[in-house]
């Protein structure tokens, strides 16, 4: 497609802004401190306002339920059929076309509904009510098996059968921003008779995404896995942080615990599957083939790059650490959302299922420093001449991740947190 063909906004859109028209994202946000929450969506530089679009009318013959976006979370507007995400779309790519003048010459409305990102305070957009992590890069599990394991046990027999995950806590997915107090726990290092307890020494991040379910299943239904994206609202970054001296000792034989569960930080803008329909691009072939249940019609997963910035205490500017991709992923997230319910486990409307750490096959597409200092063994030499093996206090750590088209970006924005010292007590 050659550049003057793409879809264009009368809203200014630099080409490389996340928030193009091709784009537009969910999110919910406050205009200011003083007001309620509602939903919205990004482009360019500004926020729409969907809850002043819904109360004037432009919903109507559509949506026939009140106020999906006056909400303090999208869960109403998510629990919504695919076909009906798909209509508001079509209505807000319309509304903000250049070519249309509905909005483009309405100077009353757009007052009303467009409001500049940095006024906007963004807010949590879903309900979660369960939160699973997976473990689905190979990469990323043949390094952690080699480290925790030795290399002849790197991969468990099941790994390449089935999307490996553990069952993760909700109510500490924080919002992107969110600081990180170091935790604390139970260690043993290897050369110690016993346990002790204090601060994590060896914190972590890991680069992940995540994806949001909209219309949920019934207990005992599963979800087929070539139904599965109809269940699938759209996704977001995920840095789920993690306690690498605590996982350790706490891990076998039942998997991560304390270990995980302190803070999972996401973005505040949920893109959706039809945002990266063109962003489709084929998948790792698996051998050995899945069982029938895992297998889809066609094998697909976006390509959307990755990279994760540190910026540290002692610096103003951030430095890249690691760049990924999410087609890096062995199994999809249809299989995965496939293989969480083949049991009859039932999906709620805003629940979460995130990736796992998203390594690539080289050195610097690593997704945790556990992986990109090998343990600490090869520390990470900053440019500020600063070094880390795991993170400091005072660190942030920024990941994003976009799609690049022909003249114009579908991105993620970012996912930030900045890690505090242990809390005395
Ligand atoms: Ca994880």
């Amino acid at each position: 497609m050659s550049e003057n063909l793409v879809t264009k906004s009368f809203i200014n859109v630099d080409k490389d802004s996340h928030f193009p028209i091709q784009n537009l994202p969910y999110g919910i946000f406050k205009p200011d401190a003083n007001s309620h929450s509602r939903a919205g969506t990004a482009i360019g530089e500004f926020v729409l306002d969907l809850s002043v679009l819904e109360t004037k009318g432009f919903f109507k013959d559509i949506i026939s339920a009140v106020n999906v976006f006056s909400n303090d979370s999208l869960n109403s507007f998510m629990s919504l059929e695919k076909v009906t995400h798909k209509e508001v779309r079509n209505i807000l790519q319309s509304l903000l076309n250049e070519n249309n003048p509905l909005l483009r010459d309405d100077e009353n409305l757009k007052k009303e509904c467009l409001i500049p990102v940095n006024k906007c305070i963004m807010c949590m957009p879903v309900h979660i009510g369960d939160y699973t992590d997976f473990y689905s890069s190979k990469e990323h599990a043949t390094n952690v098996g080699i480290m925790f394991r030795g290399k002849e046990n790197a991969l468990m027999p099941n790994w390449l059968h089935l999307p490996v995950a553990y069952h993760g806590r909700a109510s500490s997915v924080i919002l992107s921003g969110e600081n990180i107090i170091r935790p604390k726990g139970q260690t043993k290092a290897d050369t110690a008779e016993i346990p002790s307890f204090g601060p994590s020494k060896l914190l972590d991040f890991e680069l992940e995404m995540g994806f949001f379910i909209g219309k949920g299943n019934k207990l005992g239904h599963a979800i087929p896995v070539n139904e599965a994206a109809d269940h699938i609202f759209g996704m977001v970054l995920v840095n789920d942080w993690s306690a690498r001296d605590i996982q350790k000792w706490e891990y076998v034989p039942l998997g991560p615990f304390l270990a995980k569960n302190f803070a999972t930080s996401i973005s505040p803008w949920i893109v959706t599957l039809d945002a990266l329909e063109p962003f489709k691009s084929v998948k790792v072939i698996q051998n050995p083939e899945p069982l029938p249940y895992l297998q889809s019609k066609d094998n697909w997963s976006y390509d959307i790059k990755l990279d994760v910035s540190l910026k540290t205490g002692q610096s103003n500017d951030s430095f890249i650490i690691s760049k990924s991709n999410f087609k890096n992923l062995y199994w999809d997230i249809c299989q995965q959302l496939a293989h969480h319910t083949v049991t009859g486990c039932n999906m709620r409307t805003g629940d979460l299922l995130a990736s796992g750490t998203i390594s690539g096959p080289t050195k610097d597409s690593y997704g945790s420093m556990l992986e990109l200092t090998w343990r600490g063994e090869e520390p990470i030499k900053l440019p500020n001449g600063e070094e880390r093996k795991f993170l400091a206090d005072g660190d942030e750590l920024i990941i994003t991740g976009y799609c690049e088209g022909d003249g114009y970006r579908v991105g993620f924005g970012e996912v930030t947190g900045k890690i505090l010292p242990s809390v005395l007590n």
